[in-house]
This record gives structure tokens, sequence and C-alpha cells, in this order.
């Protein structure tokens, strides 16, 4: 297994700060998630994944290109992936979270990305004023 898997990958880094720049608050690869998602932005109840185009098999992407040799390991390796992907995604919505895929090459295109986040994000979730405030409900002054 050479696959490059969980790191900080080039295109995570930049969605995670673009939404850090949008004034999301979101954790990194929280272990009681099925397969650890990358971000996830717990007062949205929102789980946005990076996929490598190549790796992750984007339909009709030009990134997703199918090597020349030993093709049928690769493609083997390919459906591998995508299953569990299909998997994760499938636990993530049982558990009530929305899922948003985010494509490498969709990180080329920022604006576009950005406003596609802005409004697939739903809004936050929980009582008013959640998230909106950093004290914890101790709002009381003399
Ligand atoms: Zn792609």
């Amino acid at each position: 297994m050479s696959r490059i898997r969980g790191g900080n990958t080039k295109p995570e880094r930049l969605v995670r700060s673009m939404l850090h720049s949008m004034g999301y608050r979101f954790r990194l690869h929280r272990k009681d998630l099925p397969g650890r998602p990358d971000i996830v932005l717990p007062g949205r109840r929102t789980v946005v994944l990076v996929h490598g185009c190549y790796w992750h098999r984007h339909p009709g992407c030009r990134f997703a290109y199918t090597p020349k040799s030993n093709i049928d390991f690769w493609n083997a390796k390919f459906a591998e992936n995508v299953k569990r992907d299909q998997r994760q995604y499938n636990q993530l919505r049982e558990l009530g979270w929305a899922v948003i895929t985010v494509w490498e090459c969709e990180t080329k295109e920022l604006t576009t990305l950005a406003e596609r986040l802005s409004s697939e994000i739903p809004a936050p979730s929980g009582p008013p004023g959640w998230g909106t405030s950093r004290s914890s409900g101790d709002t009381a002054s003399r």
C-alpha cells in the first residue's frame, strides 16, 4: 500500500484555509466518525471531504485518467477506493451528517468553490445563538 492518505494534502489545506477565512469553525480528522473525515463542521453537522480526482475517481474528470499498464491492478484498486468512499458517505448520512465532497480540481477555482460551499453548507443547527457566541451561556453580567 503506497497510497497517500490522511495527510495534509495541498487541496485539503486550501479548503481548510478557505473555510477558515469564510468564518466557519471546524475540526480535523474526527476519529469518532466513519472514515475520519478530513474536515468536520460540528455546528452545521456537516462533513467536508476533500478528494483527489485521481485516487477517488472523479467522474468525467481529466485528472481521473487510467494508467496505461497494469490496468486490471489499477482498476481493482480504484474500485476499492470508490467503494470505500461510498460506504463512508452512506455511514455519515445515516448518522445525520450532511456530506459535501470537494474535488481536487475544484480547488483550482477558488471563487467558484467558495460560492458552492457557502450555498451548500447548512445554517447552524442547535439552539438560537449557538455558534455565534464564544461564551457558554454565561452572558449574565452585574
Ligand atoms: Zn476532478
